[in-house]
């Protein structure tokens, strides 16, 4: 596919831009690009227009946001199709659909008269309320360990959500009848009404208030869902969370959010994980950082050290003569997976020299000898200094 432009570079601004910066930006943008504004190139604006559209939708919604800044626009495809991991017909991904659930330009006007008070243009904000809308996205939160996060885990969550209802499949009719199309508006959910003026006619169309907009009456509701055609429910839904996935990160499940209205698609699940901390291990970039305790003798004379690897396993690795407590030695490639790339992290251990704190007789014996060999003052015997 062809590179998508930065969205940021789309709007003109910078990456730590604020919502307000954002939304100047788009105004200025958006006002610019208006098809209706460039008769004489209009494909050429439309292009534009939907364009800075596209990264307005995506930057002004601060988790979209945040997942594009996480995994770029081109991010999602990564997992997905290319079955990666977690790469099951496409299921997971990580990104909102909003990077590719564009909808037709006409959808673009409900964006364009929201922000400018509708009737921009002509256009009937109102005009699209009747059709299709996208079921709202669900946001829960997950806790998981630190071995979790870099091994991934397929953990189950209960969720509250409507479904659609069983007894009527969603139309909210008793079974055996079937809603009727509205009397008032003829099924489309609105009224328009000419009124005069002394700037002369001007139309205005309202909501039905007969059908509530949904341009249907129903007049048998089914016992079920008391005509809703959606009921709460509670599924346990299965989540994979990827190796490599760090605190704060999002996993998106496409469709596991609130049902659509009128056939519109259903909303999405964002799971943002919370990685909890580890005694021993803590995480830099996609490295893993641990602080291995050493003896001075190990120190001194270089020994082989087995360390303590995030997956439980043990790395062997040789220290050498003469190690100063707070080196570092890398293992490589025993880091997190990176979650948007091939790349693997390192094992990062600092090793930290432990002076004795009790030593038996031979060993003390054997210490001060050592120290008259390396011509040291004769050690303070214990209690001699005041004793
Ligand atoms: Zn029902
Ligand atoms: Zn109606």
């Amino acid at each position: 596919m062809a590179a998508k432009r930065d969205y940021y570079e789309v709007l003109g601004v910078s990456k730590n831009a604020t919502e307000d910066e954002i939304k100047k930006a788009y105004r200025k943008l958006a006002k610019k690009y208006h098809p209706d504004a460039n008769p004489n190139n209009k494909e050429e604006a439309e292009a534009k227009f939907k364009e800075v559209n596209e990264a307005y939708e995506n930057l002004s919604d601060p988790q979209k946001r945040r997942m594009y800044d996480q995994f770029g626009a081109n991010g999602p495809q990564g997992f997905g199709s290319q079955g990666g991991p977690f790469g099951q017909g496409g299921y997971y991904s990580y990104s909102s659909s909003g990077f590719d659930n564009f909808g037709d330009f006409g959808d673009l006007g409900d964006i364009f008269s929201s922000i400018f008070g509708g009737g921009f243009g002509g256009r009937n904000s109102s005009s699209k309320r009747n059709g299709p809308s996208k079921g709202a996205d669900l946001n829960v939160r997950m806790e998981i360990t630190f071995e979790q996060s870099y091994l991934g885990v397929e953990k189950e969550i209960v969720i509250t959500r409507d479904e659609e209802c069983n007894h009527c499949h969603g139309t909210g009719a008793k079974p055996g009848t079937s809603p009727i199309k509205c009397p008032t508006c003829h099924g489309t959910g609105q009224v328009t009404q000419v009124q005069n003026t002394i700037l002369g006619q001007m139309q205005t169309t309202r909501t039905c208030s007969a059908c509530h907009g949904t341009g249907e009456i129903i007049n048998e509701p089914c016992e079920n869902c008391h005509g809703k055609g959606t009921v709460r429910k509670q599924p346990k839904i299965k989540v994979k969370i990827p190796a490599g996935i760090d605190d704060n990160q999002t996993v998106v499940l496409r469709g596991e959010g609130e049902p659509g209205k009128k056939g519109g698609a259903k909303g999405d699940l964002y799971i943002t994980v919370k990685v909890k901390k580890h005694s021993v291990f803590t995480r830099k970039g996609n490295n893993v950082l641990c602080e291995i305790p050493i003896t001075i003798t190990q120190a001194t004379l270089g020994a082989e050290l087995e360390i303590p690897m995030v997956d439980g396993s043990k790395e062997k690795y040789k220290i050498p003569e003469g190690t100063q407590t707070g080196s570092k030695f890398n293992i490589r490639n025993k880091g997190f997976k990176s979650i948007s790339s091939n790349s693997v992290g390192d094992f990062i251990f600092t090793v930290t020299v432990q002076t004795p704190k009790r030593l038996s007789k031979e060993q003390r014996e054997l210490l001060v000898k050592l120290a008259q060999t390396m011509n040291e003052q004769p050690p303070v015997k214990k209690r001699g200094l005041f004793g």
